[in-house]
């Protein structure tokens, strides 16, 4: 792929790689009314402040900047390539995406960026640059600040998060859970990692520790033969078996009620056990946005246990999802699969 370059700012003791993939951030209409990307060049002049920073700033643009919302597979590959390309130059990388599966990119990211000691931040934007309400340019120069902020030389932090309207959050943790007000994203599972007001108070506990020995180390091995499969009052037989007996697939997030609750109806779980007998994966995920599986605490959930259905924790559907796919993809072993999908592997649920 041919990546365009702009260099926007060569001086300053920090340099950050801005990698921008497209996004409502820099959506201008189209003839017909739509927003659609358009290039960073024009994203550059529209934020001059970029150049009165005193960070060295360099942007890596996706060929053809793209609505998030179009995301795949390739688009992480690339992310992740830029990032292991250009990590011995950049002391930290600000990825502009599209607001609506920056929870899922990141959460991706994070497993693939194996050993990263530097600061990855998802900025985007709920109105593009050109308004004049827009968020955009509080969101990016806010994201620049913290990826270049550090102490003797050690980066604040170390690990990929979500920048979004005054909040750093933890990528893996994150959820866009509104989609007409500015603040689009939430943690909550786990605490909000920076606020920015006058100042950028870091909440230092929560940070990920940094680790001077780390080496980067992309994995970028995914299996996309996986589901998701949220239960509903009413949802019926043939659905659940359809769903399940998918010969290809290999995984299934499923989205259940409360603390890890299904019916407990014979055919459910029937279609369940099923379903693990033939290899499949069953990560149980609440539909609720806090709170955690906690299966067997009630009679209706206790039977997933005995079936072998693996509880998800606190972990949200966009890191658990993004999960199944990334260890599908790079271990081949099933029972370290379902070994590292009830840890935590880049602190993206709380068991240990
Ligand atoms: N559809 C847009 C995207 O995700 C929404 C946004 O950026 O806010 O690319």
């Amino acid at each position: 792929m041919k990546y365009k370059i702009v260099n926007i700012n060569d001086l300053g003791d920090q340099s950050v790689l801005i990698i921008y993939t497209g996004g409502t951030f820099g959506m201008i209409q189209d003839a017909s009314g739509a927003l659609a990307p358009f290039n960073f060049g024009k994203v550059v002049d529209r934020v001059p402040e970029l150049k009165q920073l005193g960070i060295k700033l360099t942007v890596i643009s996706f060929p053809k900047p793209i609505d998030s919302s179009n995301v795949g597979i390739q688009d992480w590959k690339d992310m992740a390539y830029i990032i292991e390309e250009n990590y011995s130059q950049y002391d930290a990388f600000v990825i502009l995406h599209g607001t609506d599966t920056m929870a899922y990119s990141a959460s991706m990211l994070s497993y693939m960026l194996d050993g990263l000691n530097k600061p990855v931040i998802f900025t985007g934007a709920q109105m593009p640059i050109g308004s004049i309400r827009s968020d955009a340019r509080e969101n990016l120069i806010a994201a620049l600040e913290i990826a270049s902020a550090h102490v003797e030389g050690i980066p604040i932090v170390s690990e990929v998060c979500v920048y979004f309207n005054y909040r750093l959050l933890r990528g893996c943790r994150s959820q866009k859970l509104r989609s007409s007000t500015f603040a689009a994203f939430e943690s909550e599972n786990y605490p909000v990692l920076a606020e920015a007001g006058i100042e950028i108070e870091f909440n230092y506990p929560a940070l990920r520790p940094h680790n001077t020995e780390s080496r980067l180390k992309v994995n970028n091995k995914i299996d996309a033969d996986v589901t998701i499969l949220k239960i509903f009052p009413g949802i019926t037989e043939h659905i659940v078996k359809s769903v399940l007996g998918d010969d290809k697939m290999k995984g299934i997030v499923l989205e259940t009620y409360g603390s890890g609750n299904t019916m407990k109806s014979d055919w459910f779980i029937s279609c369940l056990q099923r379903a693990i007998n033939d290899g499949k994966i069953i990560l149980n995920v609440s539909q609720c946005i806090g709170g955690e599986v906690e299966q067997g605490r009630y009679e209706t959930s206790k039977k997933l246990n005995d079936i072998g259905v693996l509880s998800g924790g606190d972990i949200t559907t966009e890191a658990a999802v993004t999960k199944l796919m990334f260890l599908l993809g790079s271990e081949a072993n099933y029972s370290k699969i379902k070994d590292k999908l009830t840890r935590s592997l880049v602190g993206e649920m709380d068991i240990e």
